[in-house]
């Protein structure tokens, strides 16, 4: 048994309330704000990662059955890009900002000077236990802030591989990692915080949003939804099928990014169907369920909620499933009533369902009828099509032609809006939600300029 694996001891309320005093401590100190104490812990995170990658991803396989390249790709390998990227320009987003005065109060000087908010809880979910986690902390520590960080319970190997190391290289006394669950989650939920940045799912959100509420606390809630595929006839359907089934299928289709389901318009309905068996094919084999590559479901809860939701539709592909190993095979389903329980939930799974509609007409008042996804993607050669859909319908990313793709673009922020989320983050949109612009002016007291401009309010003041 490894350091990881020993199990930590109960926290109890009281730990909990000085775990956030201690925190909280550490800022009013100031420790926390000098650019110096920023970058020193970005480059301790940075070397963790780099260091301990084979022993996070062993973590990530316990959790997720997840294969070493995803927990590189997606999740180690992206942090440390999300660092460096930080690091590069952090010196510049910083910098404050000189706005021009109007007249009537010259001399003066206006700028603005970015400031860390304080003490934020980052609240992570199980997906990418990692990268969820710890992309967050990245912008909150860029920014100047403490944080108490409470990993998901639901990925336990993770979050005890989070809770043993973190402390170990960063300023613990600034950043507090907090294991548990519903219980520990509620007490933090309680206490004062600066900032809340929630991922996760909307019934929680809600919750995080009213605890929130009761400090007036601002919040991040990245959240999830329906991410549609809209498929157009006339286009590389073979290469569609490909990228979609790559986003689909990758950690078992448990990404909230995903696409949930292919909107296929007329006979792309038909026609891309063979195309997704052969590209599960091509990469997970003929029997996925011995695939390195391909993931299992989190736990017995998720298992049992997707398992329901095969018979939704017409099987093309997969359909197998086995519960000792919590493995659904990747499967694709045809004829799907859009009324059905596959189309009434995030799937958040293995189980793609193609719905048909007549035109782009059609696609877009269906999307525009529905919660705004997290993701919009659409695989269309024209681009009237692309037009159409960029300003005809509302999602928190849209990509043409890629699935999650906009996630790898580090100057671009990720965040979802009306049911999908509220807030952004990534890099610069990092700093932006974890710090507050503060607007500063600064006038001499010299030259009483502003005589004009005080009671009595005489016609002659009125003019200028
Ligand atoms: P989860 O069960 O791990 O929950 C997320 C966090 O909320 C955990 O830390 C958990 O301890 C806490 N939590 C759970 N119940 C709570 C309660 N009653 N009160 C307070 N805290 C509570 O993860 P999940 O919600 O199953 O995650 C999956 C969902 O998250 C999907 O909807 C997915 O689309 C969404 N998601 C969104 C993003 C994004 O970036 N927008 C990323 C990943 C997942």
């Amino acid at each position: 048994m490894t350091a990881i694996d020993t199990p930590t001891d109960p926290t109890t309320v009281p730990d909990l309330i000085d775990t956030v005093a201690r925190v909280r401590a550490t800022f009013a100190s100031g420790r926390t704000k000098p650019l110096a104490w920023r970058k020193q812990q970005l480059r301790a995170l940075r070397r963790l990662l780099i260091d301990h990658e084979v022993e996070f991803a062993q973590a990530l396989r316990a959790d997720l059955g997840k294969s070493a390249t995803e927990s590189h790709v997606m999740e180690l390998g992206f942090l440390v890009r999300e660092i460096d990227h930080t690091l590069r320009h952090l010196d510049r987003w910083l910098r404050p900002r000189r706005v021009s005065v109007p007249v009537s109060l010259m001399p003066a000087r206006a700028r603005t000077v970015i400031e860390p908010l304080g003490t934020v809880l980052i609240i992570s979910p199980w997906n990418y236990p990692m990268n969820l986690a710890l992309a967050p902390l990245i912008g909150a520590i860029a920014a100047g802030n403490a944080v108490v960080l409470k990993p998901s319970e639901v990925a336990p190997a993770t979050s005890a591989a989070l809770a043993h190391w973190l402390p170990k290289v960063l300023d613990a006394e600034a950043v507090a990692v907090v294991e548990g669950g519903v219980p520990e989650t509620t007490t933090l939920l309680e206490q004062q915080f600066d900032h809340i940045f929630y991922t996760g799912n909307g019934i929680v959100g809600r919750i995080v949003m009213a605890a929130a509420a009761q400090h007036l606390t601002p919040v991040t809630l990245e959240l999830g939804g329906k991410c549609p595929a809209v498929v157009e006839p006339g286009t590389d359907l073979a290469t569609a099928a490909r990228r979609v089934a790559w986003g689909k299928f990758m950690n078992a289709g448990q990404t909230c990014v995903a696409p949930d389901y292919v909107l296929a318009i007329g006979r792309a309905a038909d026609e891309i169907q063979a195309h997704l068996s052969a590209a599960i094919r091509e990469m997970y084999g003929e029997n996925p369920a011995k695939s390195a590559e391909y993931g299992q479901i989190i736990n017995e809860r998720h298992y049992e909620r997707l398992t329901r939701l095969l018979a939704d539709g017409r099987t093309v592909v997969g359909g197998e499933h086995d519960r000792p190993t919590r493995y659904i095979a990747p499967t694709v389903l045809a004829d799907v009533d859009p009324e059905s329980a596959v189309m009434g939930e995030e799937i958040f799974g293995p189980i793609l369902p193609i719905v048909r509609v007549p035109d782009l007409d059609a696609a877009i008042a269906f999307i525009n009828r529905r919660a705004k996804p997290l993701a919009l993607y659409a695989f269309t050669s024209s681009a009237q099509s692309k037009r159409r859909l960029t300003h005809e319908t509302s999602s928190g990313g849209l990509s043409f032609g890629v699935p999650t793709a906009q996630l790898g673009v580090l100057g671009l922020p990720f965040g979802g809006v009306g049911e999908s989320g509220i807030g952004r983050y990534h890099g610069r949109y990092s700093l932006d939600t974890f710090s507050h612009t503060k607007s500063v002016v600064d006038k001499p007291l010299r030259f009483d300029t502003l005589r004009l401009a005080y009671p009595p309010y005489t016609r002659n003041k009125d003019r200028i």
